[in-house]
């Protein structure tokens, strides 16, 4: 039989075509096939329309031999899969009596009526088989289009993620067949304080994408991941062995601007790196509201790092909960790098922490001016060896963008204190250097 070298992935849903809902099992899908040593080489979303379902379905079928769908196997009208795999299979849909039965018990198990829909549930290809749903009612199908080596396995998994995961792990997992000679191993390393143009000049051959491991880079909120991939031949330590002398050769070109894992969080590893130092973090936030303080406390166990926080939005809680003084607020305004370090060192003094981070700005749509336009913010840190530290930041995007650049900046300068790393390296959307304000 053919390995499963190679797969594609078909989502269907009026609800994902419209931008309504978005669709996280292709991505799911996606990264358990990668992660198996499986090629995803074609990834489809179509609406609940028969034709379009088909045409796709038979298409992809002919890509590779095997095709994951995910949705449509509800009881409506809209529920198109089974007749698209039927019509791709050149089969005709029967009752699966067993299906009946169980669908029955279900319903009857838990005191819910049988609903004439519900018999569309029951239908599969007469080729075919039916994967059973252990979570939810709609079961799932399995069917080969082609014949021989042009066979493609199609496996029909219901939308619902916590059903489709569920079928995926007992019935489709067993049925793969991953290749056999081709071990595939994934290691991501985040990134920052360098731009991702200045990154691949920077690796230069080692982003070649013919290049085994692979070197790919994603950006993300100020922070680039660095994504190294083996899929070749030899042993999973081979491999490992592969990636380690890359990670290695990274650090040693990339030194300090690498933040960590690439699996972890900027909270988490921030959390972590706390733990390393035996430091303890608080914070001070304006324009992101606590947003801050919710990405560290998130970190299970992250009360052994982060002390807690202060969220001073309006201009008397700065004053009266940082002890700002007011003189400074109407002197400078109340995004400014004055008031950031003062709110650090505030925040800092009052919650007795080894380091506070502050966060003033203007997150919009509305509150800019030419001065200070919207995206304006500046983050202060108390606690260093010196003054507190201040960085000046022209965010652009929306008022979310803005909050969520704001407080990964803010870690990314923690990361950078921490580090002990001199001259500090820039940060994305930073104006200017890091500056140290006395306050
Ligand atoms: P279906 O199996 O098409 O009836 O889908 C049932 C429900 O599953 C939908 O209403 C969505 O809430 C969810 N769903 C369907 N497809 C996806 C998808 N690709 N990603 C995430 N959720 C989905
Ligand atoms: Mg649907």
């Amino acid at each position: 039989m053919t390995p499963h070298t190679r797969a594609c992935i078909l989502s269907t849903g009026d609800e994902l075509i419209t931008g309504q809902l978005q669709d996280t099992n292709m991505r799911w899908l996606a990264s358990e096939l990668t992660i198996m040593g499986i090629s995803v080489v074609q990834c489809a979303t179509v609406p609940d329309d028969l034709e379009t379902l088909t045409a796709t379905m038979l298409r992809l079928t002919t890509c590779a031999p095997l095709l994951i769908v995910s949705g449509g196997l509800g009881p409506t009208e809209g529920d198109l899969t089974r007749h698209a795999l039927a019509e791709a299979m050149s089969d005709q849909l029967v009752t699966d009596d067993a299906a009946q039965r169980w669908l029955d018990e279900f319903l009857r198990s838990r005191g819910r009526n049988w609903n004439a829909l519900q018999a569309r549930q029951t239908l599969r290809p007469s080729r075919a088989r039916m994967l059973p749903n252990a979570v939810g009612t709609a079961p799932g199908l399995h069917g080969v289009v082609g014949e021989g080596v042009l066979g493609c396995d199609v496996f029909c998994l219901p939308g619902p993620p916590n059903e489709l995961s569920a079928m995926w792990r007992a019935s489709v997992l067993p049925a793969l067949r991953p290749p056999a000679d081709q071990t595939v191993r994934t290691r991501l390393l985040h990134v920052i304080g360098i731009g991702e143009a200045d990154l691949a000049s920077k690796l230069g051959p080692m982003m070649a994408r013919t290049r085994l491991p692979l070197i790919g880079v994603t950006a993300s909120q100020g922070v680039l991941t660095l994504r190294l991939r083996y899929a070749g031949p030899g042993s999973r330590l081979d491999a490992d062995a592969a990636i380690d002398a890359d990670v290695a050769a990274l650090s040693a070109q990339l030194g300090d601007n690498i933040l960590g894992d690439g699996s972890l969080s900027t909270s988490e590893l921030m959390i972590a790196a706390l733990g390393r130092a035996g430091k303890t973090l608080a914070v001070a936030e304006s324009c992101t509201g606590g947003l801050l303080g919710a990405m560290l406390t998130q970190v299970p166990g992250s009360s052994t790092s982060f002390s807690g926080g202060l969220i001073v939005y309006s201009n008397g809680l700065k004053t009266a909960l940082a002890g700002v003084p007011s003189e400074l607020i109407a002197e400078h305004g109340a995004v400014s790098s004055q008031v950031a370090a003062a709110l650090a060192s505030g925040a800092r003094e009052r919650t007795a922490a080894s380091y506070a981070l502050a966060i003033t700005g203007i997150a919009g749509p509305d509150g800019g001016s030419v001065a200070k336009p919207v995206g304006t913010v500046y983050i202060g840190l108390a606690g260093g060896a010196t003054e507190p530290e201040v960085r000046h930041f022209r965010f652009s995007g929306t008022r979310e963008d803005v909050r969520a650049r704001a407080a990964g900046s803010a870690l990314g300068m923690l990361h950078f204190e921490l580090r002990q790393t001199n001259p500090r390296p820039k940060l994305l959307w930073q104006q200017g250097d890091a500056q140290t304000a006395a306050c």
